[in-house]
């Protein structure tokens, strides 16, 4: 029986990953669909503490697989499907093979959710991003939009202000789902132009691939029409990779994993990290701060069973 499998390689599962490993604990990491998570979906990442030049998101999350492996943990490409509780522990079953463990860190972090357009994924990193932290800056004195009416699209266009030209907040009902404060603040600002009723049909490239417009639906009258932006900031909320868990731990409302005392969950033995677990942070810093700490929880409980 593994001490502990680690589920998810991206900023939180790879810090738990070197944690464990420097614990000697010799963890299990299932790599998952997204090798990498998140970051390697990303370009320059200018926020991550100890890169003052920035790193490549792809280089980041390469690195610290390197550093959990440095420190014997071992990678398998598998994708876990299933986590019931056995006697001792855990049984985690993959694609391809079934694995048993003391403890399991759950990191399995969140899919933004995307419109499903035709070409989403090839512009992914050219002009079409869910994240205004990581991607805003590149966006100075340009015209950009964010879709959603949400709290996330709120925040997203109130922060892409600092440098795009113009903000355009494409929402498809006349008003917003944001909390008054957030919708209040947003609407004031004279960068930010309202669409309402609308909705995204098509993203239009230049010859190189790279976003130059997006072509509107007006949902009440049909009308349609087009409209220049160098990037689209999609926000219509994230989906919480916790389904494979099919009700073993509580969650929220949305999906989330609930924690009860640190990164500990309903479950004993069974902590988590990052975004599955956080819809209010979304950072890598963050996510990688949890897997810290929920290698140290784990440690503690696995010294608990044995001492
Ligand atoms: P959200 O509240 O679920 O809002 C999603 C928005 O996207 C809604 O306006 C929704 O439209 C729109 N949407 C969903 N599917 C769509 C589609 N297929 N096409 C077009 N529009 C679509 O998600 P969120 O803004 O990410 O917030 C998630 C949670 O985090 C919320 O509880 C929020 O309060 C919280 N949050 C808090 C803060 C903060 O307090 N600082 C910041 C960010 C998030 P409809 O309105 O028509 O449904």
């Amino acid at each position: 029986m593994e001490n502990v499998v680690i589920i998810g390689t991206g900023c939180a599962g790879y810090t738990a990953a070197i944690y464990t490993g420097r614990a000697n604990l010799a963890p299990l990491v299932l790599a998952g669909t997204q090798i990498g998570g998140q970051l390697t979906t990303t370009t320059e990442v200018e926020n991550y503490p100890g890169f003052p030049d920035g790193i490549m998101g792809p280089d980041l999350m390469m690195r610290m697989q390197q550093q959990g492996e440095k420190f014997g943990a071992r990678i398998v490409y598998e994708n876990a499907e299933s986590v019931e509780v056995i006697d001792g522990g855990f049984r985690i079953t993959t694609g391809s093979a079934t694995h048993e463990a003391k403890t399991v860190i759950v990191a399995t972090g969140a899919s933004p959710r995307h419109l499903g357009l035709a070409n989403e994924k090839e512009l992914i990193g050219h002009g079409l991003t869910s994240c205004a932290t990581c991607d805003g800056a590149f966006y100075r004195n340009v015209p950009v939009c964010v879709i959603g009416g949400g709290d996330s699209a709120c925040e997203e266009a109130s922060f892409l202000t600092r440098f795009a030209s113009k903000v355009y907040l494409i929402h498809r009902r006349d008003e917003l789902r944001a909390s008054k404060i957030m919708a209040d603040r947003v609407l004031a600002n004279e960068k930010v132009e309202p669409v309402w009723d609308s909705t995204v049909t098509e993203y239009i490239t230049d010859d190189k691939g790279e976003m130059t417009k997006v072509k509107l639906k007006n949902l009440k009258t049909g009308e349609e029409n087009k409209l220049e932006v160098k990037c689209v900031f999609v926000a219509i909320g994230h989906v919480p990779n916790a389904q494979f868990l099919n009700g073993l731990v509580n969650v929220d409302e949305n999906g989330y994993i609930l924690k009860t005392k640190g990164t500990q969950t309903n479950v004993p033995g069974l902590f988590t990290a990052g975004d599955v677990a956080d819809h209010v942070y979304r950072q890598a810093i963050t996510a990688a701060g949890d897997g810290c700490a929920a290698a140290l929880d784990a440690e503690r409980y696995l010294a608990e069973l044995e001492g």
